[in-house]
Order: structure tokens, then sequence, then C-alpha cells
């Protein structure tokens, strides 16, 4: 049977030293903040921003919600973040994705001030990290090397295989790890003979977006699992990428799906927007 990595335990004491920062930071007359948009009616995306204020409020931080209607232009938002990226009150922005299709997602990223990217997505960001030389790390990535901090779970020379490399968590994912010493392999939707290259980890992170995907049979026994996925069953019941009733008896370690990585993600949004804080005010 698998011990739970408890993400609900974990983001609660990132949050407490967040807090504890905001609060010393307020100190000195700074109060981080959060500037927050969202564009169009997306219910997940509004769960998840309704989530983050709250996190934000409940830090003590400043939070700035801006919810654009879905017909928004791309100039309308340009205009509004290069006014974000001058407001010395917001100290990072967030721009909730998926963004309406007629909306060009990397401009719109791009356009962030580097410094204020609390979601390391400018490719400046992306470049640092991959020198391993960074201000921010990508949330989810970062919040999960947390649970493994946490848990001591060794990461040096072990077998590390993330399923997914898109640029906000397969890939960032594969870096971190690699940075703390992984042998790391990278699967996606081409990979030949998943099955055995998934077998062969010690550390599993499943990244697909596909509702149960990770087998028990492609789980090695006492393997570390991470799951990342969020899916929503037709039942309207959350459901991670990992069928968690087979592969927990097999795995040592295991993230459940809801208060896994989830929480870890918007904790360490706010631990990247009291870094930035600090940079931009030199302390
Ligand atoms: P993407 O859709 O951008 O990427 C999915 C990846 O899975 C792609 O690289 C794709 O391969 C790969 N993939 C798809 N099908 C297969 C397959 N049959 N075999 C192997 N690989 C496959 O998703 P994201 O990375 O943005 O998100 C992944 C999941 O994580 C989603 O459920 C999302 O909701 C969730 N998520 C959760 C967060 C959290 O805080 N917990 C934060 C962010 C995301 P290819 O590149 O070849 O297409």
């Amino acid at each position: 049977m698998a011990k739970l990595i408890d993400g609900k335990v974990i983001s609660a004491a990132v949050k407490e030293e967040v807090k504890a920062e905001v609060s010393a930071l307020k100190q000195k007359g700074v109060t981080p903040g959060l500037a927050v948009i969202i564009v169009g009616e997306d219910p997940a995306s509004k769960v998840y921003v309704a989530n983050k204020e709250k996190a934000c409020e409940a830090s003590g931080m400043a939070s700035f919600k801006y919810a654009l209607p879905e017909n928004t232009s791309e100039e309308e938002l340009l205009a509004l973040i290069q006014k974000l990226n001058n407001d010395s009150c917001v100290n990072g922005i967030l721009c909730q994705l998926p963004l309406p299709r007629h909306l060009n997602e990397e401009l719109i990223i791009n356009s962030i001030v580097p410094e204020k990217d609390v979601d390391a997505f400018h490719p400046q960001n992306v470049g640092k990290i991959m020198i391993g030389n960074y201000d921010f790390l990508p949330c989810t990535p970062a919040g999960i090397m947390e649970m493994l901090k946490y848990e001591n779970i060794d990461i040096e020379g072990k077998e590390c295989v993330v399923i997914g490399r898109s640029n906000i968590v397969g890939k960032p994912m594969s870096m971190l790890l690699l940075h703390k010493n992984g042998t790391v392999t990278v699967c996606h939707s081409r990979t030949k003979n998943l099955k055995e290259v998934c077998k062969r980890a010690d550390i599993l992170v499943a990244a697909v977006g596909r509702a149960n995907f990770v087998t028990a049979d492609m789980v090695k026994p006492g393997a570390v699992v991470i799951d990342v996925g969020i899916n929503r069953l037709e039942n309207g019941k959350l459901c991670g990428d990992v069928n968690f009733a087979e592969v927990e008896p097999v795995a040592s370690y295991i993230t459940p799906v809801p208060g896994g990585v989830g929480p870890m993600t918007i904790a360490t949004l706010m631990k990247n927007t009291v870094t930035a804080a600090k940079k931009q005010n030199n302390i």
C-alpha cells in the first residue's frame, strides 16, 4: 500500500511560510500584489482563478482580478498587460490559460515583463530554468519538487519518467528532475513501448490529460507516482491521469486527485509572487 503524498498538508505548510513572509514585507511597507487576468467563461479556468484569489487573500497579499469578456481584442489585452507591467502595486501577473482562440497565447505571454511573470512561462524565464539559474520556477513542476522534498524522496540517480511534454508541465518537470540528478525520460504521444518505458521508472510523473491513463501494469513495484492530471468525468467528479485504485497497491508513494498536485501549484504561485515583490523592491 502506497503512502499518500498529501498536497493539502504540504501546501498549507508552504502557504504558512508565505503568510509570514508577506507579513514581514508589509512591515517594510511592501504589500505583494498579484494580478490575475481571465478572458472568457471557461468554467475550469473560473474555478482556478477563484482559488488563486482566495489563496492571495488568505496570505495577506493584494489580489487584482481582471475578468474580461470572451470577445476581448488582442490590443485590449496587451494594453491591460502593459498597464500592469508599469504598476508598482502589481508584482506578479498571471494570464489564465487557455485563452480564447482569436488571441495569440505566445504573444500575450511574451508581453508580460519577465520580472512579473510568476508563472515562469516567458522565454527569458524558461531559458533561465534550462540553465539552472532562475528567479521563478513554473508552479506545477516546482510544487511537485516541493512534495518530493517534503517526503524526503531522493531523486539522484533515479530513473524518472515524465509522460507529457507540454511547456507548462512536462518539459519543465523533466528539467527540474534533471537538475536534481535524476536520469530522465520524457514520453509523449509518439513514444513507442510506453508501458515498458514507464515500468522502468522509480519516479513516474503523469501529465497527459487522460483519465485513468496510467494502469498498474505500467508501474514498477515501489515506484513513486505523481499524478498531475485534472480530468472531469461525465458524473462531474475530478479524476487524475493515474488509475488510483489499481496503482496505489503497487506504488510506494502516490498523489491523490483532487488534493495532490493541484494545491501545490497555487502555493508555488504565492511563493513566486513574494519572490517577485522582494526582487522588485531590492529586498
Ligand atoms: P497538454 O495537453 O499540453 O499535454 C499533454 C501531453 O500528453 C502531450 O505532450 C501529449 O503528447 C501527451 N500525450 C497525450 N496522449 C498521450 C498518449 N496516448 N501517450 C503518451 N503521451 C500522450 O497538457 P498539460 O501538460 O497542460 O496538462 C496535462 C494534465 O495536467 C491535464 O489534465 C491538465 O489539466 C493537468 N494540469 C494540472 C495542473 C495542476 O495544478 N494539477 C496544472 C496544469 C495542468 P504530444 O506532445 O505528442 O501531443
